[in-house]
């Protein structure tokens, strides 16, 4: 398959390996009645749950209860391995939103047999992004308002200034293990608010004061 291209960067980027970080909010870690990591927890997503703006999440028959969780997303810019965090920064070519699906209810039962995520989290559709701003209009990522709405109604909002593990950290960790290269992505975890979808929703996330938004409907497999 082509490698879809990260909207709204120049130059253009393919997107590559998609990094996420779970349990990165203490209000999330709560609702879900999780232990706060002590190292930021790492999962994938294929690059074909990847969706883009305007697209349709579809509902897969195998799970009852898809949640939403509304994430920062950096994008890589450069090949970088042992990144210190005080360079980390220099590292990111853009931000966008994401969505992170997740089938909760094959994630729990994933969670007691202690197996791991990708299915829950990996289907076909289940990354919707938005366009792209370039690094170098956000000052700083650890102030920036996540907002998204169901329906027009408000289900998550939060300052990113509250992750557990800010953007700096997770580059310079992911760096530890993994070489990192172009065209990355890392969904950086979801505030509290999560909450199920249903076929007919309309779902809308902003970031900041509309610095990137993003529009997906929901519909069944
Ligand atoms: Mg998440």
């Amino acid at each position: 398959m082509n490698r879809p291209t990260i909207p709204g960067l120049s130059p253009a980027l393919e997107i590559n390996t998609i990094f996420c970080i779970g349990r990165n909010y203490v209000e999330h870690i709560r609702e879900l009645n999780n232990e706060q990591p002590e190292e930021p927890v790492i999962f994938f997503k294929p690059i074909t749950s990847i969706l883009q703006d305007g697209g349709t999440i579809r509902l897969p028959k195998k799970s009852k209860d898809v949640h939403h969780e509304i994430e920062l997303v950096a994008a890589i810019s450069k090949k970088g391995k042992n990144i210190p965090k005080d360079r980390a920064l220099d590292y990111i070519a853009g931000y966008g939103l994401g969505i992170d699906l997740t089938a909760r209810d094959l994630q729990a039962k994933a969670k007691e047999a202690r197996h791991p995520w990708a299915v829950a989290k990996g289907f076909d559709t289940f990354a919707p992004i938005s366009s792209f701003v370039d690094a170098g209009k956000i000052p700083d990522p650890q102030d920036l308002e996540l907002k998204l709405e169901v329906n027009n109604e408000i289900r998550q909002q939060e300052n990113t200034g509250l992750m557990i593990f800010p953007v700096a950290e997770l580059v310079s960790y992911l760096s530890e293990v993994f070489t990192l290269h172009p065209g990355d992505l890392i969904f950086t975890g979801t505030p509290a608010g999560v909450s199920a979808l249903k076929q007919g929703d309309q779902i809308r996330a902003t970031l900041g004061d509309n610095l990137c938004t993003l529009s997906v409907t929901v519909d069944n497999e």
